[in-house]
């Protein structure tokens, strides 16, 4: 059954009763921060709790594993329009103990696609196509390894300016505690 129906009545008592009112802010971001996390749903709201975030305090990407898995792809774009467009100069990769994306096996995903009716043909294109799922189906060996490449990948990226800096955090989902793996500090130029 679809959430839609309770979701919709929910928003229409939302706006009548103006709860609205307490969320109001500008589009900048207030710490001038980019969070880049993942989207376990344990995290929806503990995260900004834990972190002492609050509505228009930080443009926030959420991604399975928080891993910015291309150079050029979407969540480098929301980067690169958060620094350039919305004043952005500092950015946390903040990923989690107990991912779902730790050790993430395309076999296993692509046989799950199968069952609900992906056809074997329809894989065997894509790969005729030059699409490699397994590649991109495949996660990371520890939420760690994980967040610290994506931190690598973002402070070595040819269009994010010097003066941005990068660190990379571990979530503990149940606690809210942050670990912290590295902290950047602006590019020499
Ligand atoms: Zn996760």
């Amino acid at each position: 059954m679809s959430a839609l129906p309770e979701i919709l009545a929910h928003n229409a008592a939302f706006v009548a009763s103006r709860e609205y009112e307490a969320f109001l802010t500008s589009p900048l971001p207030n710490k001038r921060l980019v969070i880049i996390t993942c989207m376990d749903t344990r995290l929806v709201e503990l995260l900004p709790k834990a972190m002492g975030i609050r509505n228009g305090d930080v443009k926030m990407i959420k991604t399975a594993g928080a891993v910015v898995s291309h150079p050029f792809g979407s969540v480098m774009r929301s980067v690169l329009m958060a620094v350039y467009q919305l004043g952005a100069d500092e950015i946390a990769v903040v990923g989690h103990h107990g991912c779902g994306m730790t050790g993430l096996s395309p076999e296993v995903l692509l046989d799950s696609a199968r069952r609900r009716g992906v056809s074997q043909d329809t894989l065997a294109t894509l790969d005729h196509a030059g699409v490699d799922l397994r590649h991109w189906l495949t996660g990371f060996e520890s939420p760690e390894v994980g967040v610290l490449a994506s931190v690598d990948l973002i402070r070595n990226h040819p269009l994010v300016p010097r003066d941005v800096i990068v660190h990379g955090l571990i979530m503990q989902p149940d606690t809210g505690k942050l670990e912290v793996l590295t902290t950047g500090e602006p590019k020499n130029p």
